[in-house]
This record gives C-alpha cells, structure tokens and sequence, in this order.
C-alpha cells in the first residue's frame, strides 16, 4: 500500500541560521525528502540566511554536502539532489544588523505561503522576529518557528511569548517540540480515540502506573557549555517528557483540531501536584576506564547539574488520582530507548495459585529505537505439565505490520515542517502550555537549589543510580529494563 501524499501550497522558507547544525542535519534533509515523497510543489523555495558571506551557488553545495553526509546514497538519486537544490537561495544576513534584510525582504514573494524558521541560537529568537516585524517581512499569515530552549525557566519563557507575540498572533507562532511529530506519539492517540477498546481501561481503576523513559547512550561531550547550564530537568523533562505525559494523560478533545488538543494537555499540566525533593532523584554519571565523567566536560568542577533524573508524579484529578507517572532521563545509559509504558493493574484474585509472580499487562509505547507498540499479555505456558503461566507480547512494530508503507514514515521533522507550510498547529505547543509546564519543573529545580544536595553518581552503561530503583521499590513496583 502506498502511504496518500497531499502536495502543499506553494512556499518561502526562510531558515535562519541555515547553515548550522539543525538545518544541515534535520531541516534541509527533511525537506529533500518531503520533496522526494512529492509534497513539495515545484514553486517551493527555501532560503537560507546567516552571517557568513556565500553565493547562492556555494550555499547550494554546502547543503549538497549535507544530504551526502545526512541521506544514504541509494536514496539520493542526482536528479532529485539537483532539483531540491535548484530551489535553494541564500541571503548573507546579521540577525543582530542591518545587513541583508532587504534583501531578503526583495526575495520574498507575496502570493505565497510565508515561513520563517529560527534555527539558531535562542538569544536571536527575539531580535529576529522584531526585525520581521519592524522591517515589514512578517505578514498578517507568516508563520514563525522556534525550538528549544524556549526559555530557561518560567519567567525567560514568558518573556520570550511576550516578545514573539508583539510581532506574531499566537496562531502564527510554531513551537516545535519535535517528540510531538514522530508517527508513534501520534498513534497514541489514534490507539486511545480510534479504538473503543482501551479508553474505557484508561484511567486509575485499572492503570497501576505509567512509566516514562527517555534514555542516551551519549554523555555531553562537546555540549557541556549549553547543559551545565540546564540539565536533565530542563533539557527533557520540561519539554520531551512532558508531551508524552500530556498525551498519555489528557481527556479525549472533542476535535482533532489545534486548540482542542492543546486544552486538554495544559488541563493535564495545571494538573500536577508539585513535587518534593522525595519524589525525585537526581544524578551525575562518573567516570569509568576510559569513559570520561560528567564533570570532565563541564567547566564547572564542581558542578551539580543532573545528567539522570527520576520523578514520581501525580496528577490529580478524577482520571488519575492514585496514579503514580513515573518519568526518567539521562545520559550515558544502558541503551538508546524511549518509551511509555503503560502498566494494568493485576487480576483481582488469582485462580492460579501455584503461579507466584502475578505481573499485570502492560501497553509499551516505543518511540525509538524502533516506533510501535506491544502489548504484554499473559497465556499458558504451552504442553503439559499443569497450568503454568508465561507472557507473550501482542506485537505491533509497525515495520512488520505496515511493511514498506512503515518503512518510509517520515522523520518527525518532516511531518512538523510540512504542518508549518499547512497551517496546522496540533502538533505544536502553545505558549501557555510552555509556560505551565516551566511553572511545575522551576518548582523542582528550586527545591534542589535550596537542599543543596549533590546529584548522586551513577556509573556509564547503567540504568542511572541506585536511588532511581528505590523511588519504585518504596511503592512496590519496579523500572522496566533500559535495553534493546
Ligand atoms: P549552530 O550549528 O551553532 O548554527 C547556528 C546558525 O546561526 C549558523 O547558521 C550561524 O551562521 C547562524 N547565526 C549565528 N549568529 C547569527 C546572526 N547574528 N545572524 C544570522 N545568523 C546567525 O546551531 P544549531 O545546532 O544549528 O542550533 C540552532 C538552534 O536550534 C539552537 O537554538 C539550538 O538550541 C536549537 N536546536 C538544535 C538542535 C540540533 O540538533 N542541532 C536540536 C534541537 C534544538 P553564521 O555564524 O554564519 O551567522
């Protein structure tokens, strides 16, 4: 089956900061495939701006080489490589300057969808879209797109919405949180409202425990400078893990619309109980052989930013009440894994007596290394020999059950770009929502601050610190493996 392709209204894409990281690695790559699957109408243009001084023409090989570097050479043919960068342009442009902007300014066409997107650095975020504002580039239909951070804490945040939104309605804003794009997050949802069967089993009746885990295999090497400065809290709780946890926890919208959506999920975050330091865990991986520590990347010696943290919590409300939602993060972990696992409570009574560790079903969520969903079933064990019990996974990896339909889904960047050029905001977080869910981590990040206490040390290669598995042990339960 081939997967329904919808080409989009013709557009102008500026990048900001086009050629950076961000945009050679996931940006213009996503764009390239978008192209491929035919989405991108031949009128399409794609331009990119930053300081340094290049022709069109060597704008157009520097992304060239980024393909080579980004996209398997079996899946770049030339002619596609030579018309995706046909549509390229490039402006030379100080965000903080005048240089450039009119320029750009004559590149842009008025019939056409607008877009700007601000893949650099955050400090940029505000002058940029004033100078949009203010030199007349930013229509009353332009979209402006920015990522994370967004904000450092709760205040940064809502002055960064305040800024944005002197220039740009809040309908124009796209806040990608790029976990929000990717094809599993989204079947969550079409798992709990396009099927009859769950929903009613979705709630503190039956759900013993959620468990969210978003774990790296990757230390900080080369990006101390930026997450000594944040930390787990900040760099994926507040965002990444908190999406999943929306998600997984909001009532169903009543439409699959923007606002809808984006309602029910701050309903979710308005809902959470603050936290106490007992309920969380933080920690510091060290060093091991010839695996530097945390603190061999950061400048601070002694630093007590967490590259791990746990957290038990709760939602109160008459869904969830009882419980628990247990998240991690961290760096340097067994195995590249995130997942949501949803775990049911057991039988009431077990008839099977001689079975002696009852284990109650569970519904994984996998959003990577491989996106699907299992559901963990108990049977008997088969043959003879009395009734003994086993579990089975009811597989749905959605490379098997969808073939090559699955095997093409697109990168989440693909997804939310091409949702930019259509208007449509589901996928993307309001600035209150953002805020709300600063409100609850600062009230974390303050608690540590005040008890002063160093992040406890784990070593690389591990499922974080032992304090980590008592969080679960106190209440009875346990982590799932971190493992592939
Ligand atoms: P980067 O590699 O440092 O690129 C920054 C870009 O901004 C360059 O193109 C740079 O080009 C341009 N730039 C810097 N100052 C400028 C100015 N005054 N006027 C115009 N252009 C300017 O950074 P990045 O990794 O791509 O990240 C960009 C943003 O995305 C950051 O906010 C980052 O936190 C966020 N982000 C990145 C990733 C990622 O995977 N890389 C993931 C999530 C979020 P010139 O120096 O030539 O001006």
């Amino acid at each position: 089956m081939v997967a329904r392709v919808i080409p989009v209204e013709p557009f102008d894409l500026v990048i900001f900061g086009g050629t950076g990281d961000l945009a050679r690695r996931k940006i213009l790559p996503s764009l390239f495939r978008r192209m491929q699957a035919g989405q991108m109408p031949k009128e399409a243009r794609v331009i990119g701006a930053a300081r340094a001084k290049m022709s069109r023409k060597a704008y157009q090989t520097l992304i060239r080489e980024a393909l080579e570097e980004f996209i398997p050479e079996a899946d770049r043919p030339e002619e596609d490589v030579a018309a995706f960068t046909g549509l390229l342009d490039f402006v030379t442009l100080d965000a903080m300057g005048d240089a450039g902007w009119e320029e750009l300014s004559g590149k842009l066409r008025q019939e056409v969808v607008r877009a700007f997107y601000l893949s650099v650095g955050p400090s940029l975020f505000a002058p940029i879209s004033k100078a949009l504002s203010v030199r007349g580039l930013a229509t009353n239909s332009s979209r402006i797109v920015v990522e994370k951070p967004l904000g450092h804490d709760l205040a940064s945040a809502e002055e960064l919405n305040a800024q944005l939104r002197t220039c740009f309605a809040e309908g124009q804003i796209y806040r990608i949180d790029h976990y929000l794009g990717k094809e599993t997050v989204q079947n969550l949802m079409a798992l709990r409202f396009a099927n009859a069967l769950f929903e009613p089993l979705w709630n503190a009746y039956h759900i013993d425990h959620v468990q969210i885990t978003v774990a790296e295999t990757i230390g900080v090497e080369g990006r101390g400078g930026y997450y000594d400065k944040s930390g787990a809290v900040r760099d994926m709780v507040q965002n990444h893990l908190m999406q999943l946890l929306c998600l997984t926890a909001m009532e169903p919208p009543s439409r699959f619309e923007p606002d809808a959506v984006r309602d029910e999920k701050l309903k979710v975050i308005r809902a959470l109980d603050p936290v106490t330091p007992a309920d969380t865990v933080r920690g510091q991986y060290r060093a091991q052989g010839d695996i530097g520590s945390y603190l061999d990347h950061v400048e601070n010696p002694n630093s007590r930013t967490e590259s791990f943290v746990a957290i038990r919590a709760e939602i109160s409300n008459w869904r969830w009440a009882g419980t628990p939602f247990y998240l991690r993060t961290g760096k340097k972990l067994r195995a590249r894994l995130s997942e949501i696992a949803i775990v049911f409570k057991d039988v009431p009574h077990s008839i099977f007596p001689e079975v002696e560790e009852k284990r109650g079903n569970a519904l994984i969520i996998r959003l990577q290394p491989d996106e699907g969903i299992t559901l963990r079933m108990t049977i008997k064990d088969p043959g003879p020999g009395g009734m003994r019990l086993t579990e089975v996974p009811l597989d749905m990896t959605f490379a098997e059950a969808l073939g090559d339909q699955a095997s093409n889904v697109p990168d989440a960047y693909e997804r939310l770009i091409m949702d930019v050029i259509r208007g449509n905001q589901t996928l993307f977080m309001r600035g209150d929502e953002v805020e709300a869910a600063w409100a609850w981590t600062d009230q974390i990040i303050d608690a540590w601050e005040a008890n002063g206490a160093r992040p406890q040390p784990y070593d690389p290669g591990t499922s974080g610190p032992e304090d980590a598995l008592a969080l679960l042990h106190r209440d009875g339960r346990r982590w799932r493996e971190i493992e592939i």
